[in-house]
């Protein structure tokens, strides 16, 4: 079969070309799509790649952090500003996969993979998304119900930057150091005077695609992060996933210690 690359130097261009073949695919770093070139996909005819420096562009600041969808996991890990990501950036994969696994690419992979995704979905991400349209920007968690429709680039993604020691990660696996996800937990736990105040929290592999813990972040609000505090929220980790029975883990057992890894977490004991 063969396949046609085109390459574009600016997004726009790219997105027009994307939208207009069905059987054509965005490449970021290849770690997933080439995959499905090797196996002969006939889902994937053509690769459409841009140069636009745009994909590239890490922008902080005290409050805004810009990560342009061609970002590297090993692009992250270099950039001390993101030390806060680092853990994420370094759960995924070994390091040929970071070097090539791009932002946007994470956005994209099907669970139990979308680690770097659903530590977004726990900081508010918003995605700049590029089409035919222009540009326009949507909440990451109404990006991800649609994401299977393809139809434009994810240019960027964009989010506050958390408040010092808000922002915690963990992942469990069974291959240490850089296995699949059983499940990865990304939380933001902002707190006033020992008490949390609009905590977001997200897990990967517990559902087709990153999930937010919206039962777990109301019972967590108001309460304190020790055990009492944090029980109500313990007791309904699970509500609203629906992980899948993998080569990984059974969905039984991944609800079953979801809640004592959010626990080890919330409590800052996490490895
Ligand atoms: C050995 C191995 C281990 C892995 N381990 C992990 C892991 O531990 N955790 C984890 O989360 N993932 C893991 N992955 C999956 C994958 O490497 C990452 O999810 C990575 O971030 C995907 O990014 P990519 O740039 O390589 O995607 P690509 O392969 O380039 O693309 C994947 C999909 O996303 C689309 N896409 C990519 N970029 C864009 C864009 N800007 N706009 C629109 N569409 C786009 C592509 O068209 C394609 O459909 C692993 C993969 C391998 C091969």
């Amino acid at each position: 079969m063969t396949i046609t690359v085109k390459s574009f130097p600016r997004l726009a261009e790219a997105a027009n070309a994307l939208s207009s073949e069905r059987a054509a695919h965005f490449f970021g770093g290849g770690t997933l799509i080439m995959r499905a070139v090797n196996e002969a996909d006939p889902n994937v005819q053509t690769i459409v790649r841009s140069t636009d420096p745009l994909l590239l562009h890490i922008g902080v600041s005290s409050g805004r952090i810009d990560l342009g969808a061609g970002v590297t996991m090993a692009a992250i890990l270099a950039e001390r500003e993101l030390s806060f990501l680092h853990p994420v950036a370094r759960a995924v994969g070994g390091p040929a996969v970071r070097e090539a696994a791009t932002v946007g690419g994470n956005l994209f992979a099907h669970s139990p993979y979308g680690d770097f995704a659903a530590a977004l979905l726990a900081l508010d991400a918003t995605v700049a998304l590029a089409g035919g349209f222009g540009q326009r920007e949507q909440p990451l968690e109404e990006f991800l119900s649609h994401r299977e429709r393809r139809q434009a680039v994810v240019a960027m993604v964009a989010f506050k930057r958390p408040l010092p020691d808000s922002f915690r990660f963990s992942k469990v696996t069974r291959v240490h150091p850089k296995g699949i996800s059983v499940l990865s937990i990304s939380a933001q736990v902002p707190s006033a005077s020992g008490r949390v105040t609009g905590a977001r929290i997200a897990y990967g592999a517990m559902a087709p695609m990153p999930v937010r813990a919206k039962a777990a972040e109301r019972a967590l609000e108001g309460r304190a992060l020790d055990a009492a505090g944090i029980a109500p929220a313990l007791a309904v980790a699970a509500d609203g996933t629906s992980p899948a029975d993998d080569a990984i883990a059974s969905a039984w057992w991944r609800r079953e210690i979801l809640p004592v890894h959010l626990r080890r977490l919330l409590l800052g004991a996490a490895a």
